[in-house]
């Protein structure tokens, strides 16, 4: 018998993979405005499910370092800061509320897709992924997301910059300096304080609703 192939990076997957999968698109959906003021765009969802930008943690330990700095580096950049509450539930509800939407140009963690980066034999090239689902992240914007403005997490989504122009979204792509944000790796200062003091200018530029109200 064949095995079933993954509807999100199209290649051969275990019933775990595409379970998993499923269960993002769920928490996404769940928290996906209906008209998409702000999308911003990562490279792809990490390997556990409690890592996973939209999974409502219910303590801080839940999630692992790398998530945890993104979730609360965006949060925090946004002066997102629910008074009611408990667990991150609160700030993705609100994240919502403001219209803002997070995406993932890959569907599927690069571990899953890179054969070799798991066993450290090989590294994930992101010029090369970017070529390999450049067209799909594309039509997804185009046809679903149809955001006003387009912030990209990572300089590893760098590549897609020449791509989103070309197609016409060029407009409502908001860079720092001409770049992604870095992404606010936890053992990187710097790279957490140009992720914060970027997000707020890009905020600011945009004439974004913050505070409270
Ligand atoms: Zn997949």
């Amino acid at each position: 018998m064949a095995q079933a192939h993954c509807d999100g990076c199209g290649l051969p997957a275990s019933p775990e993979h595409i379970a998993l999968r499923i269960r993002r698109i769920e928490l996404a959906t769940h928290f996906r405005p209906v008209h998409i003021h702000a999308l911003f765009l990562a490279e792809a969802p990490p390997e556990r499910p409690e890592d996973y930008f939209y999974y409502p943690a219910k303590g801080r330990a839940e999630r692992g370092r790398l998530s945890r700095a993104l979730f609360s580096g965006l949060m925090e950049g946004l002066s997102i800061a629910p008074m009611a509450g408990e667990g991150d539930e609160p700030f993705l509800a609100e994240f919502q509320r403001r219209g803002f939407f997070l995406a993932d140009c890959l569907e599927c963690p690069v571990a899953d897709i890179v054969p070799g980066l798991r066993e450290g034999t090989v590294r994930a090239n992101a010029h090369e992924l970017v070529h390999r689902y450049g067209a799909t992240i594309l039509r997804r914007i185009d046809s679903s997301y149809k955001p006003r403005h387009i912030v990209l997490l990572s300089t590893r989504t760098r590549h897609l910059i020449p791509l989103l122009q070309q197609a016409a979204w060029g407009s409502r792509l908001l860079l720092y300096h001409g770049l992604p944000l870095h992404f606010p790796h936890p053992d990187n200062p710097g790279a957490q304080a140009q992720f914060r003091a970027g997000m707020a200018e890009i905020a600011t530029l945009a004439a974004w609703q913050t505070g409270t109200a």
